[in-house]
């Protein structure tokens, strides 16, 4: 068996596709995933998700790099979106080597560019971090984030582990963007009532497919449709029946295929609401054209790989 076909195993099968497709509003095209699954170049992922009727994403970048990239292969490739941000668990360590502030200029010089349409994913996460010096460090970078979002007029990406109360009272207190979404959405029924009476956005992962999130399914139940997205956080967070296993984009269906049963709703009325929902956030895939890219497409900014060098820019 050669290489590539073993690696090749070790993906899921392709799902039945969608009839009415979707989009997947968080995912990281880039990410290396940390138990050592096997890549797939973000175009083969790309192929694949648009042969199962998920027929955009938002590529979201975790520090500056990855932002960069991100940015850079919205401008180049029609079924990417970006979202530009540093991570809450990247704050502390920038704050205390001095960086922060450069960093966050960075981010905001990303984020006038053609097809960026969202600041993130930006928030706290108390999980990962539990000292009073970094957690002070998340909060000043998320309102930051919260800052551009607003003077950009994008939408706002909340990465929220552990720190629901205080994501709140900030967005209370520093004004939520327009548009705000609550990727990954850990929070039980009562929370995902909150944030829906307030107009901001619930994105459910594959979590909600597992057979321990009943709070999760019960969030879904609880708010309206109006306020529902959908996302992969690929490569993490798998959907059954491949939890455990690396996540792409296009693995969305069993994500949607779930959530459809568990509203007792037909997947084509759910993923009709839900593109509808994800435009209404980011607008539309096509409404800033792409240009040719400049060389190769280079699927490792980490590494450089083999492309134009502005590629990475
Ligand atoms: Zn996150
Ligand atoms: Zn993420």
């Amino acid at each position: 068996m050669s290489d590539a076909s073993a690696a090749e195993e070790e993906w899921p099968p392709l799902p039945e596709a969608l009839v009415v497709p979707v989009y997947d509003n968080h995912t990281h095209l880039d990410h290396d995933r940390d138990h050592g699954g096997p890549q797939l170049d973000p175009r083969e992922q790309l192929d694949r998700a648009s042969a199962v009727g998920v027929r955009g994403v938002v590529q979201v970048g975790t520090d500056l790099e990855t932002s960069r990239w991100s940015a850079r292969l919205a401008a180049h490739e029609p079924r990417v979106l970006a979202a530009v941000a540093l991570h809450p668990n990247d704050a502390p360590g920038l704050a205390a080597s001095g960086e922060l502030d450069a960093h966050l200029a960075g981010i905001d010089e990303l984020a006038s560019r053609p097809r960026v349409r969202a600041i993130g994913e930006t928030g706290l996460d108390y999980f990962r971090t539990e000292d009073d010096a970094g957690r002070a460090a998340q909060l000043a970078s998320f309102e930051a984030h919260i800052e551009m979002a607003k003077r950009y007029g994008l939408a706002l990406q909340i990465h929220d582990r552990d720190a629901h109360e205080d994501v709140v009272a900030t967005l209370h207190r520093v004004g939520a963007p327009e548009r705000t979404v609550f990727h990954c959405f850990s929070g039980d029924a009562e929370f995902a009532r909150l944030v829906a009476d307030e107009g901001w956005f619930v994105s459910f992962a594959g979590t909600v497919t597992f057979s321990n999130a009943k709070p999760l399914r019960a969030a879904l139940e609880a708010i309206p449709r109006a306020n529902i997205l959908i996302e992969t956080d690929a490569p993490y967070l798998t959907p059954t029946p491949f939890r455990g296993r690396t996540n792409s984009s296009y693995l969305l269906p069993h994500t949607l295929r779930a959530m459809a049963a568990q509203l007792g709703t037909d997947p084509s009325m759910l993923a009709a609401q839900l593109s509808s929902n994800t435009e209404l956030v980011y607008g539309r895939w096509d409404d800033e054209p792409v240009t040719p890219p400049p060389g190769p497409f280079d699927p490792h900014p980490e590494t450089g790989g083999a492309g134009d060098p502005d590629w990475r820019g």
